[in-house]
């Protein structure tokens, strides 16, 4: 398919990635059905997308006409088949849990016709077997946005083993069309991003562990250090400590390579329920807003 024939765009999942890809497809003037099981949900993402284009017109990044643009070519739905009428292009974008993904893609597969691409924005889940779903795993790609995804350039593409090169030409150029930058990377537990990232903060996890230094120490070491924009112990709160355990065990399974096994602290706290800024704590305190100011009182000296 010529990818400017590509007009309608689905996203399932209309939690934080998939509001975030919705309102970028709709600013760059592609009409999108959000869709999502849950209408709080979907309330919640115009909600959030109003919110955030509010930001880019006081910063004059957008005019009133684009946002206006942006919020009408945005349509919602609670019912999948009803949402994928019409569509060209579909972009996965809910729970991370291979049972819902796998019934997605099949009920995809279904309801769409034959030549509509259907990516994925998973972190961790194979595109090959999410591929192996469906009758048609030469399109099926993942396109793995990064949080917030109105802000970050990144688009990690990810070509299953079946996937074809002409799925991964109109994924190269539908990102370029959204103003990313496109990186072509092959289908093996964690891709590329989280392959180095989660070991790098699996290692911060192990140095607050076995007392190489502080909480606080550590996420300094690395800002300054190695100018990173937040500290490794911050940015894992932030992912969700539970996303974090998820995304290494992932690895850990499918390498059956040790140097991939979560850190024991990082396994108590999410059984503790501590999972960083959305329950309130982690390795910082959130209780008093969402600044990480204040490591959580299990680590203050
Ligand atoms: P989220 O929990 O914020 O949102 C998921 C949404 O999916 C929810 O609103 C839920 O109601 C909806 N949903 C569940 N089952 C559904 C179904 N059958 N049909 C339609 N909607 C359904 O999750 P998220 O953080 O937005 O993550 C979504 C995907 O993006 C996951 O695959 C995740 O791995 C990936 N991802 C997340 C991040 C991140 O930083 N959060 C970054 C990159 C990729």
């Amino acid at each position: 398919m010529n990818p400017d024939n590509i007009k309608k765009i689905a996203v399932v999942g209309a939690g934080t990635m998939g509001n975030g890809i919705a309102h970028v497809f709709a600013q760059n003037g592609y009409e999108v059905s959000l869709i999502d099981v849950s209408k709080s949900a979907l309330e919640r993402a115009m909600e959030t997308i109003q919110k955030n284009l509010m930001r880019l017109l006081k910063k004059e990044v957008i005019d009133e006409e684009v946002k206006e643009k942006t919020i009408h070519n945005i349509h919602t739905f609670d019912n999948l088949r009803e949402g994928l009428e019409g569509v060209d292009f579909v972009v996965e974008a809910a729970t991370e849990n291979p049972e819902i993904k796998f019934k997605l893609f099949r009920n995809m597969d279904e309801w769409t016709p034959g030549h509509v691409i259907l990516a994925t924005n998973t972190s961790s889940i194979s595109i090959t077997r999410i591929a192996a779903q469906t009758q048609r795993p030469e399109k099926v790609i993942g396109m793995h946005f990064m949080n917030p995804v109105p802000v970050m350039k990144l688009v990690e593409v990810i070509k299953g083993y079946s996937t074809s090169e002409d799925t991964v030409q109109t994924v190269l150029y539908l990102s370029k069309k959204l103003s990313k930058v496109p990186v072509e990377v092959n289908d093996y537990p964690g891709f590329v991003a989280n392959r180095i990232l989660m070991p790098m903060i699996n290692e911060a996890i192990e140095a607050v562990y076995t007392g190489v230094a502080g909480v606080k120490e550590i996420d300094t070491v690395m800002k300054l250090g190695a100018n990173h924009p937040m500290g490794p112990l911050q940015l894992a709160d932030f992912i969700g400590l539970d996303v974090v355990l998820a995304i290494l065990n992932v690895m850990y399974d499918g390498f059956k390579n040790p140097k991939y096994a979560p850190n024991p602290l990082l396994v108590n706290m999410v059984e503790a329920g501590k999972l960083g800024v959305k329950s309130g704590e982690g390795f910082y305190d959130y209780s008093e807003g969402k600044k990480a100011e204040r490591v959580s009182s299990m680590f203050r000296k």
